[in-house]
């Protein structure tokens, strides 16, 4: 049980939090560059924990957006809506259309063991928070007519 030490008040998995996240509600934006530092983000495939309103965690293995200079990971609102959608109709069909939040990553080796089908205690043993949840404005361009 020593993995449960240094879990803070209102974090959810037991591992320390990692990386920044950015869900990105904009679908005319895909953050090919990171909202922060400007330098191009890279793709990476990571296992996501969300939990739905009432209480249901789900798992989801996303490709996302990432920054390694900021350590911040972008995930499209819109893929996830869908991807969740899908998961939803076929598992937990009351849960469609409901608020969740995305909290964390989980270890890539537990979430290929399909460990998300086994008890909460043994799913939050794998989970890592979110350092962060930072939300972004995409760069505008003012488009002025001139006659
Ligand atoms: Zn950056």
């Amino acid at each position: 049980m020593a993995k449960k030490q240094g879990r803070k008040p209102g974090q959810f998995g037991y591992l320390p939090p990692q990386h920044k996240f950015f869900l990105n509600p904009y679908h005319d934006a895909r953050f090919t560059r990171c909202p922060k530092c400007d330098r191009p983000t890279k793709l990476r495939k990571k296992p996501l924990l969300i939990l739905f309103k009432p209480p249901q965690p789900v798992s989801l293995n996303k490709t996302c957006r990432y920054c390694p200079n900021c350590d911040l990971l972008i995930a499209h609102k819109d893929d996830l809506d869908r991807l969740l959608q899908t998961i939803c109709l076929q598992y937990f069909p009351d849960l469609v259309g409901n608020d969740y939040l995305v909290v964390g990553t989980m270890e890539r080796k537990a979430w290929k063991e399909g460990l998300q089908s086994g008890s909460l205690e043994e799913l939050l043993n794998t989970v890592h928070d979110f350092k962060q949840h930072l939300e972004f404005e995409p760069a505008r361009y003012m488009w002025v007519k001139d006659d």
